[in-house]
């Protein structure tokens, strides 16, 4: 697999939605000249057929003059097709600008949530983020080149006959004039309606759907306290609020079908009534009479492509004001201008007076003091939700502390650059990630450029490898969607392999055997020392018999350092840490 750089992005996103989304245009700006000219084009051939109709009817039919007569209909049969060419372009060509422009937009959306801290995935749902991703990009390509084209269109072929009609027969041409608007609002009205009827859908399908989910993947759940009941009327109330939400908006459909039919039928009996009592006034002859039907057959495409941009445009923009409140969220946890890269690491980790919160409600740390030195192994305990975890989390900058500072090697975490940070820790927690891919693939992930030959070691060294070559297709085995194939002591080994390659000179082991049963937490613990050997390394553990050998152990309660010494010291000390050892070797 060939890397690729992340490709960075000048634009200005504090620039109005509309400016900034023109600058999606601009590399494209050919394919959109020439979708628009296309249109245009296209557009004329329409306008000119009942001219040219109508000056055949005035000099040539009258004169029997078949050879010019039948020349003009041969010329617009050839019209007709290059307009069918030029229709080819517009949908081929016009739909490429979209794809293109979409593909732009979603690269942009995907490297700028890369770049999003671990606080915005903690605040948005994966699926909903994944529907902006897919469905709001959709939305805003259509907009971006149905709505040009479309309005375009239609307004060239609309104005341009109604210009055209008023030279003919200005009365009757004033008459369309009055008509045409009443026309358009009537039938925008009603699809906008229908817009924000089919919004509503949207929302109910979504409920619903959740619904069934959790009905389906929760049937275990349910059949076990015989539940099914409770199960069926939830999904029975979103099944009617669905089928509401779908009435409602066939209705709106109904609406807006038999208006746009309406008018439609309504334009040619109003240019016979009074076309018909202008001929008999003498005051327009059949030929003009017949030149109106022609051009008001033109508009009948124009009405329905406005009705349409109408509801491309509310959709497109809903979904580019979304995508606008993601590109302008700034990721808080960014490289200083002047940060230095961290090169040969020797581990010393220095934590003066931390203090974080995550949501200014309450401090999760309340000025935390620690020292690691260069290999130290140092265990971290205490009870649920004091906060470990998070205390970790800040060695990496996945947060930012909120007070006081991190210091690897002397150097503030917030000085050095991310990814260089990043690199010289590892991390295995308690649930491990796998990818939908290969078992070789998801260890190599701790260093891409690793050979099959270090894959192979790594996964020695982490003792999984005869497990591998116990499997069907060994490297080659597929752990399925989150390693569901494998045990959970073989995805812990797989984590660790990934670490191996990865060699970095810190580690931090997040309660990471926590999930497993003691018989097989006691066979990965050879695994684990082996992983530690030389590295500095933070063990948060649950188990208190797994760290009774680090050189030190903390205990973190509210966010503070109560205790603090070997296993003995603290044992002898007979405080909190002495309760919880008793307690769990119990
Ligand atoms: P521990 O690892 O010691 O069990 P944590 O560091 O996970 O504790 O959590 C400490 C506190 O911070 C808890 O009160 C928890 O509810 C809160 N917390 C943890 N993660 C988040 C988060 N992503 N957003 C908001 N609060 C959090
Ligand atoms: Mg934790």
């Amino acid at each position: 697999m060939n890397r690729r750089p992340i490709p960075e992005n000048h634009k200005d996103y504090s620039q109005p939605i509309l400016k900034v989304f023109l600058g999606y245009f601009r590399p494209h700006w050919k394919l959109f000249a020439l979708d628009l000219s296309c249109a245009l084009a296209a557009s004329l051939i329409d306008l000119a057929f009942p001219l040219a109709a109508r000056r055949a009817m005035y000099t040539m039919l009258p004169n029997k003059a078949f050879e010019a007569f039948f020349t003009i209909m041969a010329v617009f049969v050839v019209a007709f097709v290059l307009k069918a060419v030029l229709q080819y372009v517009i949908t081929y060509w016009g739909h490429m600008f979209g794809v293109r422009v979409e593909a732009d937009l979603r690269e942009d959306l995907f490297v700028h949530m890369q770049s999003l801290d671990y606080e915005f995935f903690d605040k948005n749902r994966t699926g909903q983020l994944l529907s902006r991703m897919t469905g709001d990009l959709f939305e805003i390509t259509e907009f971006a080149h149905h709505g040009p084209e479309d309005v375009f269109i239609a307004s060239v072929t609309i104005i341009g006959a109604v210009i055209i009609m008023f030279t003919i027969q200005w009365k009757l041409a004033l008459l369309i004039l009055i008509l045409l608007p009443i026309a358009l609002f009537i039938v925008l009205l009603c699809r906008s309606r229908m817009v924000r009827t089919s919004g509503e859908v949207k929302v109910r399908l979504a409920e619903i759907n959740g619904e069934i989910e959790s009905g389906l993947s929760g049937i275990r759940t349910s059949k076990a306290f015989a539940n099914e009941e409770t199960d069926y009327t939830k999904f029975a109330e979103a099944n009617e609020e669905f089928k509401t939400a779908k009435c409602e908006n066939y209705r709106a459909f109904g609406q807006f079908a038999s208006s746009l039919e309406y008018f439609m039928s309504i334009m040619p009996v109003a240019i016979m009534a009074f076309g018909g009592w202008l001929i008999m006034k003498d005051n327009m002859n059949y030929v003009d009479m017949i030149t109106f039907y022609l051009y008001i057959s033109t508009f009948i495409t124009p009405i329905r492509k406005l009705a349409n941009f109408m509801e491309t445009f509310m959709n497109g923009w809903a979904g580019l004001t979304r995508f606008m409140n993601i590109m302008r969220m700034q990721p808080k946890v960014t490289d200083a201008p002047d940060a230095v890269v961290l090169t040969s690491v020797e581990g010393r980790i220095d934590m003066e007076d931390v203090w974080f919160t995550y949501d200014e409600e309450k401090d999760v740390l309340r000025g935390v003091d620690l020292h690691v030195s260069p290999g130290e192994t140092v265990a971290i305990v205490g009870p649920s939700g004091g906060g470990k975890t998070t205390l970790c989390q800040l060695i990496p900058r996945f947060y930012d502390v909120e007070a006081g500072a991190i210091r690897i090697d002397g150097t503030d975490v917030r000085q050095v650059k991310k990814d260089s940070l990043r690199k010289a820790i590892g991390i295995v927690q308690q649930d491990v990630f796998l990818f939908p891919d290969t078992i070789r693939e998801n260890i190599r992930y701790g260093r891409p450029d690793a050979t099959d030959e270090e894959v192979k070691e790594a996964a020695i060294k982490a003792e999984l490898y005869e497990d591998i070559l116990g499997m069907p297709r060994q490297f080659d085995t597929y752990t399925g969607e989150r390693g569901v194939r494998l045990s959970g002591g073989q995805k812990q080994r797989v984590s660790i392999a990934r670490i191996f390659l990865k060699n970095p000179p810190v580690l931090i082991l997040d309660e990471a055997t926590s999930a497993l049963d003691t018989v097989t937490e006691s066979r990965i613990q050879g695994a684990f020392d082996k992983l530690a050997e030389g590295r500095t390394t933070i063990i948060i553990a649950h188990r208190l018999s797994t760290i009774r050998n680090a050189d030190r152990i903390i205990l973190i309660d509210e966010g503070e350092i109560r205790e603090e010494g070997t296993h003995e010291e603290l044992m002898a000390l007979g405080g909190q840490y002495a309760a919880l050892y008793r307690f769990s070797v119990q």
